[in-house]
């Protein structure tokens, strides 16, 4: 009988050892919240790391690459922070129907959707394709504060964000020409042109 009781014991024991693994699962599950909102901070601020906050790869290249695979203006835009002279750029008035990428990685920035007229001289977009595939910057050169625009995946410069723009964001993504590509519609599955 004593047995028994002893047997009982260690059966019960080892029970509520088992449930008390559960709450101690459970701690560590959440324990893991704060790792997560660090990484996804980290991928969304900063530069140099190896993948966008959606996780695909970045695109990096050195700088005789990027030479190598891009024009002069191009070059000189999107990796020196350049911009091209106002009213100039092949997509300005540029009003076909279709995806706008990015000239360095061919990422998708724009829907030809959101562009408008405003005036400005550069191509202009009341939002990104996706939120993730652009990134802002800080940008206080030339005596001014404003938001830069970099592609998430190959931190390409683009442009600026103003809050001057249309409905129904306010926003006007204002982005050279020189930093695009674009991909018509109905060729939206094949090669860049
Ligand atoms: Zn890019």
């Amino acid at each position: 009988m004593l047995k028994l009781l002893i047997a009982m014991t260690l059966l019960l024991g080892t029970g509520s050892l088992l449930l008390n693994m559960l709450p101690v699962a459970h701690k560590s599950g959440s324990r893991r919240q704060p790792i997560f909102s660090l990484v996804s901070r980290a991928h969304a601020t900063e530069p140099g790391k190896t993948a966008t906050p959606t996780g695909e790869e970045k695109v990096k290249k050195t700088k005789d690459e990027w030479k190598r695979s891009l024009t002069a203006e191009q070059y000189n835009v999107t990796r020196c922070g350049g911009t091209e002279a106002p009213f100039s750029g092949k997509y300005y008035k540029h009003k076909e129907a279709g995806i706008y990428t990015c000239v360095g990685c061919d990422a998708e920035l724009f829907d030809s959707g959101t562009k408008y007229e405003s005036g400005s001289g550069w191509p202009s977009y009341w939002q990104p394709v996706d939120k993730y595939a652009v990134r802002e910057i800080n940008d206080i050169s030339y005596g001014m504060v404003r938001t830069e625009i970099v592609c998430s995946r190959c931190e390409a410069h683009l442009g600026h964000v103003f809050k001057d723009g249309p409905k129904p964001t306010g926003l006007r993504y204002c982005i050279n020409s020189a930093s695009l590509g674009f991909v018509p519609e109905n060729e939206e599955n094949q090669q860049e042109k």
